[in-house]
């Protein structure tokens, strides 16, 4: 699998110049909010996991990013991200599917299971601790 394309240092800036429309604020590609000193961040419109192997051969190119404000339109709930990754992982499992590599379900060990398995000692090796009595008479 080819790696995941990263943005060049270049193309960042003009992603960040092309988001300010002209003006001099940057602003959010997502919603169009203007960021002032909110963080931000370049993504990929298609997430690399989901490109397939003839689009990674090819350069990345500015028209494939977007500035997006980690706050409104990145990360969070319905952020981008989380997006992308719920279809990284429906697309991986549709992979599974078709290509028989569904991993078998896993058997839950029952509570006898458990049992059978050799009792541990956590203190196995270690030199006993004096003991102390519960209760000592005081003084009086
Ligand atoms: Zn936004």
């Amino acid at each position: 699998m080819a790696k995941r394309r990263e943005f060049t240092r270049n193309q960042r800036e003009e992603i960040v110049e092309r988001s300010k429309r002209g003006g001099k604020d940057i602003r959010c590609e997502g919603c169009g909010q203007v960021l002032g000193a909110k963080p931000y961040e370049i993504d990929h419109i298609i997430a690399e996991a989901l490109r397939p192997e003839a689009d990674k051969q090819k350069r990345l190119t500015i028209a494939e990013g977007q500035l997006l404000g980690k706050s409104c339109c990145h990360r969070g709930k319905d952020g981008k991200t989380n997006k992308d990754v719920r279809a990284i992982a429906e697309a991986k499992r549709r992979y599974d599917r078709a290509n028989g590599l569904k991993r078998p379900k896993q058997k839950i060990p029952s509570k006898n299971d458990l049992r059978t398995r050799p009792e541990r000692d956590p203190n196995k090796g270690l030199p006993e601790l004096p003991r102390r009595k519960l209760y000592e008479a005081r003084d009086a």
